[in-house]
């Protein structure tokens, strides 16, 4: 069975690296695949994004790194995957993530959203807290991996 996990990783955190590792342990292939998305303003390029994600997952051989643009249905579809990953955090995550499982259903119906919660330890984790702590010189190397911290330095 093939898993997409869609999102902006904008960048990766240790909360995403977390989700693709147990994703990885309960599908034959995940693809991790970064949205194009126009309307943002990402603080790195998709191709940056890519690399950061491709330079600390080496050790999963069963990852793939994409991108895509436009509908998220279409590229699973185009991509043949029977699965749609996402991670849950809190509350208010739900209310959004069970809205597109049930708009993504309703645009390809044999589609089925594969929800993980969140490991403790990083319920709180979010790309956007990450760049803020960062923009204020704070530490981020709990937070990312190794190569987005520096990166992010
Ligand atoms: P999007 O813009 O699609 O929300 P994100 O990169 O913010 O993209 O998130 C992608 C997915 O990863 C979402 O399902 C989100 O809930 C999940 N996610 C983000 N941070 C964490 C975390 N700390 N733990 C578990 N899941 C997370």
């Amino acid at each position: 069975m093939i898993a997409v996990y869609p999102g902006s990783f904008d960048p990766i955190t240790l909360g995403h690296l977390d989700v693709i590792e147990r994703g990885c342990r309960l599908f034959e292939q995940v693809i991790v695949a970064v949205l194009i998305n126009p309307l943002k303003t990402p603080l790195f390029t998709v191709q940056q994004r890519i690399e950061q994600i491709r330079c600390c997952t080496q050790h999963l051989t069963n990852l793939e790194i994409d991108s895509f643009d436009g509908l998220t249905v279409t590229y699973v579809k185009n991509r043949q995957a029977q699965v749609l990953l996402r991670g849950l955090r809190v509350l208010s995550d739900f209310e959004y993530e069970l809205q597109m499982a049930h708009t993504n259903k309703s645009l390809l119906p044999q589609i089925e959203t594969v929800f993980l919660a969140t490991s403790n330890e990083y319920s709180f984790l979010s790309s956007s807290l990450v760049k803020e702590i960062a923009k204020l010189g704070g530490p981020v190397s709990h937070l990312v991996p190794k190569n987005v911290a520096l990166d992010l330095e």
